[in-house]
């Protein structure tokens, strides 16, 4: 398995479009490391450069040491999976997973003890016989990813693999591939849109905007820790609400307050607050779904109007507004609350962010 570098990797195509910027990152060995963000962010491009199918305009690649600019796809040792599944219709599952094997020569029964291996990974041994229109959608993305692991290559780069799935296997086949990447030790690339996929999936995601890294940190630090607005609205689902709020002092306390809303932070915030020279300011108050609950104190508590409610079984979400802002809740679905009324609820102030206004 190998470890990438990407130092300074810019990419503009020839009508002048600029997809990615001064991109630097180090993928160790064995990461499953995660490319996200909106759709023509520079995802796929950056992939596509590290496969060798996309020139790198300027900047470099190593792979293992060693640099990559200019080396054909085919000597980069990379296994790449597409969201089509690129299969041959006229072959069988076992022959598609042997053709690569084949054109490099590797003899018989290593390509025989290969394919069953990744066969038996996959679970998908008792289909080698079968040709690709004889196999659902699921079957057919497992063996696309079967003709990648036989392989053996230094690392996997994968382009959406899943999206043409529908949710349910989608999530099978989720936990698929976390499992497959602990059994190879793999090193693995992933492009997604989809932020739970990338929750779920990565050791560690990269958070892209407009072609540039805005953030790459392990899913709890992103989560936690988000480094500016836009990856903490990305992270999540449902997302973030953000709030205009003013920073106030009230009752020698440090209070954040919006249309007759009125919460004190605590002490740790207060202090970041005062130094930062808030008092007095506009912010956005960042608060996610999960972190807004039933009960609470008077410190804490906010006067949501209820538009809709979505029951999803074990919880409730609580869409509405607080003052003018659409605010969204994560409750227990014994909490009572109907469209049209107003109700508190509570924030958990130990939880909170606060973000510059733009
Ligand atoms: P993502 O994978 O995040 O959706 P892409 O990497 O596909 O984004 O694209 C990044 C940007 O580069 C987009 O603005 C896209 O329109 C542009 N782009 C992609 N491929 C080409 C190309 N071959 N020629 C010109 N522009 C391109």
């Amino acid at each position: 398995m190998a470890s990438l570098s990407l130092v300074n990797v810019c990419k503009t195509f020839k009508n002048g479009q600029i997809a990615v910027k001064n991109f630097n990152l180090d993928i160790r060995d064995q990461e499953f490391l995660i490319l996200v963000g909106p759709s023509g962010c520079g995802k796929s491009t950056t992939l596509r450069m590290i496969a060798g199918l996309e020139e790198i305009s300027s900047g470099e690649l190593w792979i293992d040491g060693e640099l990559m600019n200019l080396t054909v796809p085919q000597k980069r040792d990379l296994s790449m999976v597409f969201q089509s599944y690129a299969l041959y219709p006229h072959l069988t599952v076992y022959e598609n997973m042997a053709f690569s094997l084949r054109v490099r020569n590797v003899g018989k029964t290593e390509i025989d003890q290969r394919v069953r291996k990744a066969a038996d990974v996959l679970c998908i041994s008792h289909l080698l016989d079968r040709k690709p229109h004889a196999l659902s959608g699921g079957q057919k993305q497992r063996v696309a990813i079967g003709s990648a692991i036989v392989r053996e290559p230094k690392a996997y780069l994968m382009d959406e693999p899943l999206s043409n799935l529908d949710a349910k296997l989608r999530t099978q086949m989720r936990v698929e591939l976390s499992k497959i990447h602990k059994e190879l030790g793999a090193t693995m690339i992933y492009v997604t849109h989809d932020q739970v996929e990338a929750m779920t999936l990565g050791t560690r995601i990269v958070v892209m905007n407009s072609g540039v890294i805005l953030q790459a940190a392990e899913p709890k630090v992103l989560y936690t820790n988000p480094i500016n607005k836009f990856v903490a609205g990305f992270i999540g689902s449902p997302s973030m609400n953000f709030i205009p709020v003013w920073v106030e002092r009230r009752e020698e306390r440090i209070c954040v307050e919006f249309s007759k809303n009125r919460l004190f932070v605590n002490e740790e915030c207060a202090k970041r607050l005062i130094e930062g020279d808030y008092l007095g300011r506009r912010v956005y108050l960042g608060i996610r779904p999960e972190d807004l609950h039933e009960t609470g104190t008077k410190d804490q508590e906010l006067k949501l109007h209820v538009e809709i409610k979505e029951v999803l079984g074990s919880e409730i979400l609580l869409h509405g507004k607080i003052g003018r802002s659409p605010v969204c809740a994560r409750l227990k679905p014994d909490f009572p609350s109907e469209g049209g009324r107003e109700v508190s609820i509570f924030a958990d102030m130990s939880r909170i962010l606060l973000f510059d206004m733009e």
